[in-house]
């Protein structure tokens, strides 16, 4: 079985060559300036050439009414992040015809422009004027809800985002929910203390149906360490004990209470049928008294320990992997290839693939691993007794 990895990530398309269903009639004449400016010239080049610009210039010459002429001037300055003319021109299809334009600007200035206070002045105002809508698989609430999130108005936004949560469940019924709505719904629980709130609704996104990935950036075992597991995780300390003993407990303990989060996940992941994995690893190690009198990190001052890190996959049981999988755990590989191994181990087709990075394929390349300023980590630290 093929698997694709679909990111959860805010991915929204701005459409161009479609043509939208027009509200309002446009006259016989306006069809035809369409037809010859936009379907017959603009269409013809992309969007970003000049000659798309010029078609729809001489256009707008012929009828400077047509709101859709404005919007299609406006699309690949969004997409070229220029938002300040193609807002100036976007305003131009929203004042010809708001009920079609106004709640898409609102989209766009939240999801692009990231305006948040410009966009929920659209889509308020949208709401206002000809109730709630959807825009791009998603209702203005939830819009409105990511607006407020963003502006740490987080009971607004909780508001919002429940609103259209149960909007969707009215609508089509429970299984009907898209996920990011229930995320950012997990988020505003989360933002505002209510945590099993917020992991009760994190559990119903990892249950939906589809492909997804996610990112957990963890706290891990950062300095201070004594400030990163909660009371009950305290196994390690002793009254009494040295400096240095303290901090080592202290750094024991932290470990302790991360491996408790890595393996909550895992068992987490467990719970749900399909085809999950799990790839732990993190940023970099730290010197915790292990090749030198001091603890943390210090680049004047490089070990061995601040390089070594844990980096290891768990699967189901239903997982399939990929055919020319391999995993040796004495491979040398460093973490900038996390990228290709990852999508290697997902099966994503990438042009830029390339499996000779993979620390999961038969086909995997060891090379120098030069990990900071010139510094070769299998001949630097281990030159003298190892
Ligand atoms: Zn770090």
């Amino acid at each position: 079985m093929k698997k694709h990895l679909l990111p959860i990530l805010l991915c929204f398309f701005i459409s161009c060559n479609k043509k939208p269903t027009q509200e309002k009639p446009i006259g016989k004449n306006q069809d035809e300036i369409l037809n010859t400016y936009l379907k017959n010239g603009a269409w013809k080049h992309h969007y970003t050439t000049k000659e798309w610009d010029e078609w729809i210039n001489k256009g707008l010459k012929q009828d400077s009414t047509i709101a859709y002429l404005w919007q299609q001037r406006a699309m690949p300055l969004w997409k070229q992040k220029k938002y300040q003319l193609a807002i100036s021109y976007f305003d131009k299809a929203v004042a010809l015809d708001r009920k079609k334009w106004l709640s898409r600007l609102g989209f766009l200035k939240c999801i692009f422009a990231k305006d948040y206070n410009a966009a929920l002045k659209d889509l308020t105002t949208y709401k206002q004027e000809f109730g709630s809508t959807y825009e791009q698989d998603h209702s203005l609430e939830f819009y409105i809800g990511l607006c407020y999130l963003q502006l740490n108005h987080y009971d607004k936004a909780l508001v919002n985002l429940q609103e259209s949560v149960n909007y969707e469940i009215d609508q089509h019924g429970e299984n009907w929910v898209h996920y990011l709505d229930r995320f950012y719904l997990a988020i505003a629980f989360y933002e505002l203390g209510e945590y099993k709130k917020a992991i009760l609704e994190f559990d119903k996104v990892l249950k939906q149906n589809g492909k997804k990935v996610i990112f957990i950036r963890l706290l891990g075992t950062h300095f201070d360490y004594k400030n990163r597991y909660p009371f009950d995780f305290n196994k390690f300390s002793k009254i009494g004990g040295s400096f240095k003993t303290e901090i080592k407990n202290q750094y024991d303990n932290a470990v302790f209470y991360n491996d408790f989060i890595v393996y909550s996940i895992i068992k987490k992941l467990k719970g749900i049928k399909g085809n999950n994995a799990l790839l732990y690893t993190s940023d970099h190690g730290e010197n915790v008294f292990d090749d030198g009198d001091f603890f943390g990190r210090n680049e004047a001052n490089l070990t061995k320990s601040m390089f070594e890190i844990p980096f290891f996959i768990w699967t189901s049981d239903s997982f399939e992997l990929p055919k020319d999988f391999q995993f040796d755990s004495n491979r040398k590989f460093m973490t900038d290839h996390t990228y290709e191994s990852l999508g290697h181990l997902l099966g994503v087709k990438h042009k830029d693939m390339d499996f000779n990075k993979s620390i999961f394929s038969k086909s995997f390349k060891e090379r120098e691993r030069n990990v900071v300023n010139g510094v070769n980590f299998d001949t630097h630290f281990f030159k003298s007794n190892e």
